[in-house]
Order: structure tokens, then sequence, then C-alpha cells
């Protein structure tokens, strides 16, 4: 860290904002100027209170020189994290599509759902039970129910399963039936949940609030990683911008490349939230894939006009087919992959009737 004093500071306000450094713990280095002295703080400075050194008499400004969050960061951890889901890899040289519908409605939906994504080269059935909506009149999920039904389709068709946990007194009866813990967009900034879910095993997929900034979303996955689970894959699900006429949110794609430079991470992409309308949804993966997504949440339904939640921006599932093969080829193109063939073997067997 960086400390630039006011033009007009005393030699006082020097030794005091050295002698609070110092007490700290770190080493300080000043360098007397012409036009400005400046005090350079050396050590891991994120432990230090900013706000406090800025309201010392005679500090101009104070300039960070290292990320605020450690363990997410590409520094700490240069090569990519690949996050294992009972045998998926996410965060490797694969794309991985994780897709079903936006809530668990029934055995039979989802059953169709998943066994024509599994077909298609999706490797993790998505499905909500416990549904965050922005109405309270809204369809809120089937809750246990639900959970009882992916953990149950997940198993017949072989795909883990990924579903929302919205408060941390959710975490064990989720924990029971999910093999990844969806962090949603309402929820990026719950430190009690993040915490909560730091402190389980599971794999945790934490979507980005609809307005947070890169680094608070990294310092939202330094709190899960901070608590010691490092099975974090972080998600773009579009952000708030001026023009919301035509599409739902605005997918930040420049959030893939500035996430692979800060962070060691996976990064996922959600193309249904972001656009809002299943006709876009094609191309947002196209997009995704192309600048370096590791993979895809993406909705898919049988009858999407019948759909309990998000019909709109739900594929049926020959759209979704037509994308995963799109999708491979762009993967290809980039040094990807995208795995469309079905699995063969006998255990799966019952996905390809
Ligand atoms: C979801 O994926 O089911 C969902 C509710 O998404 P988000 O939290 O991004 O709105
Ligand atoms: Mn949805």
């Amino acid at each position: 860290m960086i400390i630039v004093m006011k033009n007009t500071v005393t030699d006082d306000e020097i030794n005091r904002v050295s002698d609070e450094v110092k007490s700290q713990g770190f080493q300080v280095h000043l360098s007397r100027g012409t036009e400005r002295t400046i005090i350079g703080v050396i050590g891991d400075e994120r432990v230090l209170e900013k706000e406090h050194f800025e309201s010392l008499p005679g500090v101009q400004e104070i300039m960070p020189v290292l990320k605020p969050y450690k363990l997410a960061s590409r520094d700490f951890h240069p090569e990519n994290t690949v996050v294992d889901i009972n045998g998926v890899g996410v965060g490797g040289r694969e794309v991985t599509v994780m897709a079903g519908p936006c809530s668990v409605e029934s055995r039979d939906q989802l059953l169709t759902t998943a066994r024509a994504v599994r077909g298609a080269g999706a490797k993790i059935l998505r499905g909500g039970a416990f549904k965050p909506r922005t109405s309270p009149y809204s369809f809120q999920g089937l809750g246990k129910e639900g959970l009882e039904l992916l953990h149950e389709v997940g198993k017949e068709t072989g795909m883990p399963v990924i579903t929302e946990v919205m408060a941390p007194d959710q975490i064990d009866l989720v924990a029971q039936y999910s093999d990844i813990l969806q962090i949603g967009a309402r929820n990026m900034q719950n430190y009690n949940l993040l915490h909560a879910v730091g402190e389980t095993p599971l794999p945790v997929l934490l979507k980005r609030g609809f307005s947070s900034k890169i680094d608070e979303w990294l310092l939202a996955a330094e709190y899960i990683l901070s608590h010691g689970n490092y099975n974090v894959m972080l998600c773009e699900r579009g952000i708030r911008t001026f023009d919301s006429k035509y599409t739902r949110n605005t997918l930040d794609i420049n959030a893939i490349p500035v996430l692979k430079e800060l962070s060691h991470l996976p990064v996922i992409i959600d193309p249904s939230h972001a656009t809002g309308k299943w006709e876009f949804v094609r191309a947002a993966s196209r997009a995704a894939v192309a600048a370096g997504a590791d993979g895809l949440l993406i909705e898919v339904h049988p009858n999407p006009s019948e759909a309990l939640s998000d019909g709109r921006q739900s594929l049926i599932p020959d759209n979704f087919t037509r994308l995963m093969q799109q999708i491979a080829v762009i993967a290809e193109a980039v040094g990807r992959s995208v795995d469309v063939h079905a699995p063969d073997s006998a255990e799966n067997e019952s996905i390809l009737l």
C-alpha cells in the first residue's frame, strides 16, 4: 500500500502515520520528494483498514498495490482450478454444460428434460427446488419434494445435480440431495450464507449479483474460500444496465477474460437469465464459449409455455441439441472441447431411450 501525503504535510503528521503503520507490524519506506512525500507500506496490506489511514491528518490518498482478495486471486494460485463434481471436472479443457428446468415441477417434466439434455451432451442437471422469486405470489418451488425428485432423476440419468440454497438453515437439507450448492444472484452478498457454504465440502456455484462489481464478486468468493471451501465456480448471469427493453439483463462477456486474468476459479455463463429470451440463448452461449467460459448453465423445458417459472427463456430440447452442436464447433476452434455424444455405458442406457 502506498500512502500519499498532502503537499502541506508536517513532520509530525508523517511520524504519526509511520508509527501507526509500524505498530501494526509493517515496515515503512519513506520517500520525500520535492512535490510529495510518500510512505510505502511493506507487508500484506490487506489486513490494514484503508479507511483508518485515509482519515489520519496529512494523508491525501491511499493506493493499494495488492488485490483486496487473496485466495481467489491468480497471484496466489497461478494454475486454473478444476472443480471435481463426482468425476465431472469443471475448469479443465472441456466446456461443461449444466442444463435443466428453471424449477423442478414434476417427475415427468424433470425426467423428460434430463434425458434430453443428457442425450445432447450436458453433464450436470440443474433444477430449482427453493426458488428466489421476485414476487412472493409467484411459484416458490417444490422445496424438499423438488430436491428428492432432482436427486432421483440425477441418479437415473447418471448426472450430478445442482440446485440453489437460499439460507444457511437449508444447507443441511440441500446437501443431502445436491452435488453442487448454487448461490443465487440475490444472495451474492449474503455473508452468513457464504460463510456457511464455506464450511461445507460441497462445490459452490456463486452467481454474480445483478449490480455487483467484479471485485465485490471476487470478495464474495473469498468469503467461501476463506472458510476452507476451495471448490468455488463463478457464474455470470447478466447484470443491470441502462437498456432493459429487449433483454432481461446484459450479459457481461468482458467478465470472462477479466476473471480469467484475475482469478484461477472456473467461470460459468448463464445465458438464460442473462438474455431472458430463449431465441437469444444460443447466440449468447456461442459468444461465451468463444470468450473462454469453462461452462454454461442453461434452462431447458419440454413445454416452455406451461413452465411454472422462466418459460420465456427456456429452450425446448431440440434447440438445446442444436446449441450443443454449435458450441462444440466453437470450443474446438478455441482449443477446448464439448462432448456432444450421449454416453453409451450400460449404466446410462436408459437415457438413450
Ligand atoms: C436460477 O438459476 O434458478 C436463478 C434463480 O438465477 P439467478 O439467481 O441468477 O436469478
Ligand atoms: Mn430461472
